[in-house]
């Protein structure tokens, strides 16, 4: 029996139950009312994820769920926003009532686990694809952005580089399909993992307010995203790659070639890249520590003038340009 529109919410709704003291009317209306605590500012991102460009078409419906609410919350985290409530427009082929519950439950996980609220959306007929509005708060002036990175600060990432890229190649290769299992804590298992559950660095973001000159989040690659910052920042910055989260591993399996392509190119890997002045270093640390951030490493410096340096092993200079990445300075 094929389900209306209105029953299609109610699936969503019923996996989605998180409330909030601060909706003062949430799902169900013309819109939603939301209460911003005095002295805070609100801060939005929405990211769209099409089936077959931004996540394999067989990919789970758990995952999708999932990977949808956690690119727009690593956004807010970037900024060094709470998140607090979300939206949710979807367009489906069909109405497949298994699929988006199970859709729903992936989404849900993650909205419980920083208490956002799914405050209304959209459900319409179409090729798959879905957009999530997500909105946070900062108090007032401590956001970080993309624009304070300073010649002498030190660029770090907290987070892994490149693993979701060798899992997408690792799926797109046909070596893995969809739910095949590699034993756990194996290194495809990690990866497709990491592609499947990036992992926003949400207390990582906030622990860095007031610390961090400047943050972004990577999700179209390091040389890419980092390139954001040093044009916002009229910067440029020398990294090793070595010394990059994930490096050794990656290397391992992959070769120097590939690791290096998947870690400075790959894309998806939802790491925060972050600069901090030298001498805010130790707190940044010690921060991020308190805050229960995972792996943070020191992968370079900004320097005057403008794009990316890339150092290999030996201290050379990559040659980025042959790569086909000059266009990232
Ligand atoms: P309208 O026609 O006024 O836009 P809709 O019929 O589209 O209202 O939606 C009814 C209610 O359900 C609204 O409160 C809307 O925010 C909510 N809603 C619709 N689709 C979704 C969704 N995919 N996720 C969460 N809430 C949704
Ligand atoms: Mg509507």
């Amino acid at each position: 029996m094929a389900l209306s529109e209105f029953e299609l919410i109610d699936i969503i709704r019923q996996e989605c139950t998180l409330a909030s003291a601060d909706v003062v009317l949430g799902n169900g209306d013309d819109a939603a009312v939301l209460q911003v605590p005095p002295g805070q500012h609100l801060v939005a991102c929405t990211d769209m994820l099409i089936a077959g460009r931004h996540f394999p078409l067989d990919t789970a419906p758990e995952d999708i769920g999932w990977k949808a609410l956690a690119v727009n919350v690593s956004d807010l985290a970037a900024m060094g926003a709470r998140p607090a409530w979300c939206l949710l427009a979807l367009s489906l082929p069909s109405p497949d009532a298994e699929w988006l519950r199970a859709f729903a439950r992936g989404f849900a996980e993650l909205a419980v686990q920083h208490q956002i609220a799914l405050v209304g959306g959209d459900t319409t007929r179409g090729p798959l694809s879905v957009t999530v509005t997500a909105l946070g708060l900062v108090p007032a002036g401590s956001a970080l952005t993309r624009a304070g990175a300073a010649v002498g600060d030190r660029v770090l990432i907290c987070g892994r580089l490149g693993w979701a890229a060798a899992g997408l190649s690792l799926r797109l290769g046909g070596a893995l399909a969809a739910g095949a299992s590699d034993p756990a804590g194996s290194p495809a298992a990690q990866w497709i993992d990491a592609l499947n559950r990036p992992v926003p660095l949400v207390a990582a973001g906030q622990a860095l307010r007031g610390i961090a000159s400047s943050a972004i989040d990577i999700s179209d690659g390091l040389l890419a995203d980092l390139g954001h910052v040093l044009r916002a920042s009229g910067v440029g910055a020398e990294l090793r790659v070595e010394q990059m989260p994930g490096h050794s591993e990656l290397r391992q399996q992959l070769g120097s070639e590939r690791a290096r392509d998947c870690m400075l190119a790959g894309g998806d890997d939802y790491a925060l890249c972050f600069t901090v002045p030298v001498e805010r270093v130790d707190d940044a640390l010690a921060a991020l520590q308190a805050s229960g951030a995972g792996q943070v490493a020191d992968i370079g410096c900004i320097c005057a003038g403008s794009g990316v340096v890339v150092l290999d092993a030996m201290g050379q200079a990559i040659n980025l340009e042959r790569r086909g990445w000059d266009h990232f300075g």
